[in-house]
């Protein structure tokens, strides 16, 4: 039985005493031995203060990193740093990375692989565009996605994926469940072929698109979706608290 495992990307947003606000009014709502993995992700400044703050049931993550480990890389922040600083994982290949930023699959597979040289976890996001969806390439951008960063040489143990359908981040539009459930199916059969079964049993794969504490539960309720990478809602630590709710187990 995999763990449902709810992560809040912050994006960049909030000020430090904001933050600081949020993670405590987090960890004072989260329900006793909750059975959910819950990460916050707020942008790097906030990582060093709110490592100091932030509830043993809470982990702390950033949202993106370089893949060397040091040298002349400026405004970049090394894996190790993260480490260093209280994190325990990082979101690498966030669609807003890939569409604004240029990411590539070739880069986000050194920043893949360097995060988990030094021991952090990774959540890597896949996900299609509208046009995409609509032109019925959602299953092939997803092969590409999957099988140019994920492989052989890429250990799966600490590696969670995000489906996050484009068109669904932060707009209001979530996929349905089904749909949400099919692309998933997809991903967890790619993983299999990939690795092996038992690699395709255990990954999580969390849901990412408007996800609110309303349509929570029936979006994880779906056999293959093991939880929810989160942006606007995980900004209220009401709404937040009730996609943990969401994700406990029955
Ligand atoms: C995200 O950016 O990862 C995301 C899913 O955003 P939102 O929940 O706001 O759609």
């Amino acid at each position: 039985m995999r763990k449902k495992y709810v992560a809040g990307n912050w994006k960049m947003n909030l000020t430090l005493a904001d933050a600081k606000a949020l993670v405590q009014g987090i960890a004072a709502g989260m329900p006793a031995n909750a059975g959910v993995d819950v990460a916050v992700f707020p942008p790097f400044v906030l990582l060093h203060p709110l490592a100091a703050v932030i509830g043993g049931s809470i982990q702390l993550g950033a949202q993106n990193c370089h893949y060397e480990a040091s040298g002349a890389f400026t405004g970049e922040i090394a894996p190790q740093m993260l480490l260093d600083v209280g994190c325990k994982s990082v979101i690498i290949g966030h669609s807003e990375r890939r569409h604004i930023f240029g990411e590539t699959e070739e880069l986000l597979k050194k920043k893949v692989m360097a995060a988990l040289k030094v021991g952090l976890k990774v959540i890597y996001c896949v996900g299609e565009k509208l046009d995409e969806r609509e032109a019925g390439q959602t299953e092939a951008v997803l092969h590409r996605q999957i099988h140019k960063v994920l492989g052989a040489d890429v250990p799966l143990d600490e590696v969670t994926i995000a489906y996050e359908p484009v068109w669904a981040i932060g707009t209001g539009k979530t996929a349905s469940p089904q749909q949400a459930q099919d692309a998933h199916a997809y991903i967890r059969g790619q993983i299999g072929k990939l690795y092996n079964a038992k690699a395709a049993e255990a990954v999580r794969i969390q849901y990412g698109g408007s996800v609110k504490a309303s349509n929570a539960r029936e979006l994880l309720g779906q056999p293959d979706v093991d939880g929810a990478l989160v942006g606007g809602a995980s900004l209220k630590a009401d709404e937040f608290l009730g996609i943990i709710k969401g994700a406990q187990p029955a």
